[in-house]
């Protein structure tokens, strides 16, 4: 059997190593378009915050293992440009412009998601990055190693776009945010937003939220981000304004696209073509609340899909229970985390949801080096069902998600959660821990 995979990172490769260990008679090919393969993008803003570590320290596998140990055959520099789902085969080009055909019996669609980049007049100059992948870290690097540059003006205040103010502030730039729309982190409660707000504030990052860049200019060796109101100067432009799912290809060859344009696939990860997959961020997946589809670009679900695909190319298909949304970030001293719903989010799902706010210490009475987590933690009215949290603190917020993340998982009410047996010890937390808490406090009020 030939197993064709588009796409070469967490998704792509996993499948890959997968399907080679599993079941060695099938021939796995996989078609990158860049010269990576295997590599932490997750790792990049935390290496680039550090001039003397080197960027190739993030890339897992090196290509030659894949291609001599696993068997794989790995070709970089191909970029796969249309799917012939009649004759079963995939059209490119290599980098070279040369093209090149490759036939299928089973398809492994794992082209992830590119930045979204703004249709705003200068955004082509040679300053203005984006940080999607290993060329455009390495860019970064050698930008900043290459010239002075001391004031970067950062487009959009998602958490890539913290994770590299945090960076460049380590980097000794001055850097402002600047996004048109006013609230910071706008699915998150305003009570924990505004302490993430206060922690940029702390840490002398201009917030700009509320203006829209109208265009980019260049004056002499620097740039100029114009707004309405105000003209941000900078020696660099980073455009982290989200992004969006590769499934040009997709798309182009019929087959069904989910929520934001992502591919639809079903717990096994077929496409509406019983002979073509999709896995990572260029696919969907099921809630795990709402049970609606969702498209969730985030490093766990491209590795576990990845490796699902491999399990039903191999001839035994796992059903993938789905996503929370449970995700995690550090911006300077502040740990960020979510899982399941926000607010808005369940009240589009249909679900009466009430939320809760409180603040609590992350230590025991009394021991010393305490701060405060704020948890924001949210159920549904109706059936008393636990819908999500939201969490920011100093410490002990990164992992504290995960049991909000299971809980959910396991489809439990603000009641039993409100029972769960919390692990205690003055070091990690309060008797009553955060969650508990928090729990208690929203029980009062369904
Ligand atoms: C800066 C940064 C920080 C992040 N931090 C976190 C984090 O802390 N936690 C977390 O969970 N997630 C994080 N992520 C997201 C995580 O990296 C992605 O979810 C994950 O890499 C997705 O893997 P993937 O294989 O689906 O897609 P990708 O990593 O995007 O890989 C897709 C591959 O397909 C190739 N490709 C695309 N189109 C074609 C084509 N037509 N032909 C051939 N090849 C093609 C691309 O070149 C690419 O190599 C971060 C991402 C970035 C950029």
């Amino acid at each position: 059997m030939r197993f064709l995979i588009i796409g070469g990172d967490a998704a792509g490769m996993s499948a890959a190593s997968r399907v080679r260990r599993k079941r060695p008679d099938i021939d796995v090919t996989v078609l990158e378009m860049t010269r990576d393969v295997s590599y932490s993008a997750c790792g990049m803003p935390y290496n680039i915050a550090d001039g003397q570590r080197s960027i190739e320290e993030l890339v897992v596998r090196q290509a030659s293992v894949f291609r001599d140990k696993l068997g794989v055959d790995l070709r970089l520099g191909h970029r796969a440009e249309a799917i012939d789902r009649e004759a079963k085969l995939v059209r490119g080009s290599e980098a070279s412009g040369q093209g090149f055909d490759c036939g299928y019996d089973k398809l492994l669609i794992a082209t992830g998601a590119s930045p979204h980049i703004p249709n705003i007049p200068g955004l082509d100059a040679p300053g203005v990055m984006a940080l999607k992948n290993l060329e455009q870290g390495r860019a970064i690097k050698e930008y900043l190693a290459s010239r002075p540059v001391k004031r970067a003006v950062i487009l959009g205040m998602g958490y890539i776009a913290l994770e590299m103010a945090e960076a460049l502030r380590a980097r000794g730039l001055e850097v402002a945010m600047v996004k048109p729309r006013p609230e910071l982190l706008p699915w998150m409660d305003r009570q924990l937003a505004s302490t993430v707000y206060d922690e940029l504030q702390a840490k002398r990052v201009e917030v700009h939220a509320g203006c829209e860049v109208q265009e980019i200019r260049q004056a002499g060796g620097s740039y100029e981000a114009v707004c309405s109101d105000r003209v941000l100067s900078a020696d660099m432009l980073l455009v982290a304004t989200g992004v969006r799912p590769n499934s040009r290809l997709a798309e182009e060859a019929g087959l069904e696209l989910g929520p934001a344009g992502s591919i639809a696939v079903d717990r096994s990860m077929r496409t509406s073509d019983p002979d073509i997959l999709s896995a990572g961020d260029c696919a969907d997946a099921f809630h795990l609340v709402s049970g609606q589809r969702t498209w969730v670009p985030l490093a766990l679900r491209a590795n576990r899909s990845g490796r699902a695909a491999a399990d039903a190319v191999a001839g035994q298909p796992v059903e993938l229970p789905g996503v929370a949304g449970t995700a995690v970030f550090k911006t300077f001293e502040l740990q960020v985390a979510r899982t399941g719903l926000s607010l808005d989010e369940a009240a589009q799902c249909g679900f009466d949801p009430r939320g809760r706010v409180i603040s609590a210490p992350s230590r025991a009475h009394a021991h010393p080096g305490s701060s405060t987590i704020q948890v924001f933690l949210l159920a549904d009215a109706a059936s008393g069902r636990l819908l999500g949290a939201q969490m920011v603190g100093r410490e002990g917020v990164a992992h504290r998600i995960n049991a909000v993340a299971v809980a959910l998982q396991a489809g439990m009410s603000l009641a039993e959660f409100a029972q769960a047996d919390l692990a205690y010890a003055p070091p990690f937390g309060p008797v009553w821990d955060p969650l508990l808490t928090a729990a208690n406090q929203l029980l009062k009020a369904l």
